[in-house]
């Protein structure tokens, strides 16, 4: 779960665990201190600049297109954070916080899975690599979930694991279960394996029209903006050399290892826009819009394009997303496993212009000194201004990679329909199985969504422990 990221760490936003409305998951600081070090596993420290130096707390990065656009921000008089956006103060701009370790880049799979394997602490742990799981099966009469049926890469056959019922383990008699089938494909794949397991609207196991619907993501657009390279070491700093810088800094003592400790980049900005109530009609108080500062255009889903694009001596380019942090527009995973809007439009009226007012928000922040004298162009390609620029939103806006929603978790005795596990995460209508991945969240969280899954893994681990769906233990 949550193996691929770029690292920055951002815990819910303060109201979240309130718009989730679940028993036991009101998303507290509390729960994820006991994530991140000294409490938890996961080490968290605010982004290095590119040659290597750790930003001091409440410090402004040296590196000139990146600290610039922070005093830029201050300027036109946005709030500057002091220590990363997980201190309880989120609106504002400032330095992000990474899951970084000794300078390369911390994951989950190293924390949870091979320190505790080095320490001889998973001997009942087997994990098997290249394959894919098929569906899940599921006794229709009880629905009981009694294993996976799954292939191996380039293999026709199924092969199947099946649920070990210990001692003990019951279904109806009241006993609990360990054992049970946890899925974490993710919430663009655990929807399908549901579906294919009879587990869906108008499916025979377990009829569950939720499933697959309500999925979000945080869209965003991008904006390049041109700056003029004078050369010189402030400007190297800014944007070349990247290799080289880490070359030089690679274990030296006091260093984390540059742009190679981050993800390249280290900024950004948790703003409102003050445009309209969120879908539950009542006034919030949350940003709703997040702008991330990359000094070059290394964001994947826009490299593309400019790697394309005819590089001008003496101008570089640097990339201001700006993503949508609770959009109005969902969509849905059909079985085929194809992400489609629902009701035929990816972003609401709202969405679009909350994005028009992001990237508004980009050109003014800009406007201000020191980055007024160093933009030369905001932006090429042009991003319009006025009427035009809400189809340039339309045309430009992308996914972000944050899924989340599609088996929406709900408390067990709310009769509403869409609501896919409970707050245990068990599926409705069947045992011991579950879910535990961004799927489950009712609304996407307010920013990055990684430490939230991690969050999700670690209470379905406490779950199992008790009992997948079943009676406590005493
Ligand atoms: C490029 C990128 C950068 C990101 N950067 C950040 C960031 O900086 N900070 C942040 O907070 N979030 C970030 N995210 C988002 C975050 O990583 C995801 O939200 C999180 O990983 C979701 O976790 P998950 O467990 O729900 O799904 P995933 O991490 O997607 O895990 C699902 C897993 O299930 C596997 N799978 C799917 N179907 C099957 C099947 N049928 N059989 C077997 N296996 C299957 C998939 O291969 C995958 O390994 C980023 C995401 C991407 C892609």
């Amino acid at each position: 779960m949550g193996m691929v990221n770029a690292g920055i760490y951002m815990e819910s936003g303060e109201d979240d665990g309130r718009k989730w409305n679940v028993t036991g998951w009101e998303l507290g600081k509390e729960e994820y201190r006991e994530l991140r070090e000294p409490e938890g596993r996961i080490r968290v420290q605010l982004g290095t600049d590119i040659l290597g130096e750790r930003v001091k707390d409440g410090g402004i990065p040296q590196t000139p297109g990146l600290g610039g656009f922070l005093t830029s921000c201050a300027s036109a008089g946005v709030n500057v954070v002091e220590r990363g956006f997980n201190d309880g103060v989120r609106l504002g701009c400032g330095v992000y916080e990474f899951t970084v370790r000794d300078g390369v880049r911390d994951s989950v799979r190293e924390r949870f899975l091979v320190d505790r394997a080095g320490r001889g602490e998973l001997q009942n742990l087997r994990v098997v690599t290249g394959a894919n799981v098929e569906r899940v099966k599921i006794e229709k009469t009880t629905g009981l979930a009694t294993g996976v049926v799954y292939r191996m890469d380039g293999e026709a056959k199924d092969r199947e694991v099946r649920v070990k019922r210990g001692a003990g383990a019951g279904v109806d008699n009241g006993a609990y279960i360990k054992a049970g089938v946890v899925l974490s494909a993710g919430a663009t794949g655990t929807p399908g394996l549901l579906m294919r397991s009879g587990v869906c609207g108008g499916c025979e196991i377990a009829d569950l029209e939720g499933v697959g619907r309500n999925l979000q993501d945080h869209p965003v657009v991008g904006v390049v903006v041109e700056i003029e390279d004078k050369g010189g070491e402030e400007d190297v700093r800014m944007i070349g050399g990247v290799w080289e810088r880490y070359r030089e800094t690679r274990g030296r003592e006091g260093k984390d290892q540059g742009v190679m400790g981050t993800a390249g980049f280290q900024v950004g900005a948790f703003l409102r826009s003050g445009i309209g109530e969120d879908e539950d009609g009542e006034k919030d108080d949350a940003p709703d819009i997040q702008i991330t500062v990359f000094p070059r255009v290394t964001e994947p889903s826009f490299r593309d394009a400019e790697m394309s694009r005819p590089q001008t001596p003496g101008v570089v380019r640097m990339l201001f997303t700006v993503s949508l942090l609770s959009p109005t527009g969902r969509m849905r995973v059909t079985p085929t496993g194809q992400i489609v809007p629902e009701g035929g439009e990816y972003l609401s009226d709202m969405d679009v212009r909350k994005l028009e007012w992001g990237v508004e928000e980009v050109r003014r922040i800009l406007g201000h000194e020191p980055m007024k004298s160093r933009v030369i162009k905001v932006s090429d390609p042009q991003v319009p201004s006025g009427p035009l620029l809400r189809n340039w939103v339309l045309k430009n806006a992308k996914g972000n990679n944050h899924w989340a929603g599609s088996c929406r978790m709900g408390n067990r005795e709310d009769e509403d329909k869409g609501i896919v596990v409970d707050e245990d995460l068990v599926v409705r209508g069947t045992k011991n199985l579950m879910v535990a991945d961004a799927s489950i969240m009712p609304r996407i969280t307010n920013g990055n969504v990684h430490s939230t899954v991690v969050l999700i893994g670690k209470k379905a681990a406490g779950i199992i422990a008790n009992g997948i769906g079943g009676k406590r233990e005493e």
